[in-house]
């Protein structure tokens, strides 16, 4: 594609693997004059037929840039392996490969250094949902809050774009905290499903569903989690109260023992519960198992 036919920002992108490649494809699609590069050069052969513009080296991709230079590689390390001896000084870094939050903030810090504005992002989505916004995919965004503004329209090509504030670490940390909540989401429904399985007349595909309206009538806990930390009134609000969570825990893990399933996903949880009840403090809601995780 010309570059001088169209008003869209071009886009420059490192990294063509799975995500790289669902990217690129949404800019083609929109119109976005893209140039790529991939360190295994094959893999921009199709996207070459899609009207992408090759190139040889990061450093030519980084050089030609008028537009963001976006970022989708493995990891941090893979990141300032790619751009060593590009030239960064004037350039709208764009940084979509997961990293931690202090690996983003030393990146930031390494970007300025060489001239460069730094953005970093975390994608809350796999890449069959990039280009697709009915699926409600994101990108958390962090750090040049003038680089976001500049570059918005282009970034909410592939995914919705949300940005979580200046400190170029937030984007990860925003990612990090929704997947490491997932996590002991995926523990709970392991769990659940372990409990059902010996259970030969109880069918799966009805209990799976029950389960997620279950899970998706709970999330909403989020809420007020946060308004007892706002308020510092841990007790705001409490519909189902610490202590009687706590002892219903002596039924959960009873019946784990009748249906032969290890508790360990459980346990850990229920321990700071207890500890917090012991303090004390029945009456609460979960916001202060926050406090007791934090002085761990
Ligand atoms: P892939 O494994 O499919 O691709 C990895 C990419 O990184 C390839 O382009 C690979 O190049 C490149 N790469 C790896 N090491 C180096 C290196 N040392 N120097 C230069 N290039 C390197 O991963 P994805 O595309 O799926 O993921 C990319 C990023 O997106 C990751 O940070 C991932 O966490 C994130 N992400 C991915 C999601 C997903 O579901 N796929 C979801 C959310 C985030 P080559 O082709 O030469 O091997």
């Amino acid at each position: 594609m010309d570059l001088h036919t169209t008003s869209k920002t071009p886009v420059t992108l490192l990294g063509l693997g799975d995500m790289g490649t669902a990217l690129a494809r949404s800019w083609l699609a929109a119109g976005h004059p893209l140039t790529v590069w991939n360190r295994t050069p094959r893999k921009a052969a199709p996207l070459a037929a899609e009207g992408a513009r090759t190139v040889a080296t990061p450093a030519e991709a980084v050089a030609s840039a008028q537009g963001p230079v976006v970022l989708c590689l493995l990891d941090d390390a893979s990141v300032g392996e790619t751009l060593d001896g590009a030239g960064l000084s004037g350039k709208d870094l764009v940084n979509l490969t997961t990293s931690t939050p202090a690996e983003a903030q030393r990146r930031a810090h390494w970007a300025e250094e060489r001239g460069a504005r730094f953005l970093d992002g975390g994608i809350m989505a796999v890449p069959p949902m990039i280009g697709r916004p009915e699926t409600g995919g994101y990108v958390f965004y962090s750090g040049d809050p003038d680089l976001f503004a500049r570059h918005r329209a282009a970034l909410e090509v592939p995914a919705g774009a949300t940005f979580v504030g200046e400190d170029p670490g937030h984007a990860a940390l925003h990612d990090i905290a929704l997947l490491s909540a997932m996590t002991g989401m995926f523990a709970g429904i392991t769990h659940a499903f372990a409990l059902m399985s010996p259970e030969k007349d109880v069918d799966r595909a009805r209990f799976a569903a029950l389960l997620a309206g279950w899970l998706g009538a709970m999330s909403t806990a989020t809420h007020g989690v946060a308004a007892q930390l706002e308020s510092g009134d841990y007790t705001e609000g409490v519909t189902s109260n610490l202590a009687m969570m706590a002892a219903a825990n002596d039924s959960f893990l009873a019946t784990a023992g009748d249906q032969g399933v290890d508790p360990r996903l459980l346990t850990p949880f229920m321990e700071l519960m207890r500890r917090r009840v012991a303090q004390g403090h029945g009456d609460e809601g979960l916001a202060g198992l926050v406090d007791l995780l934090r002085s761990a």
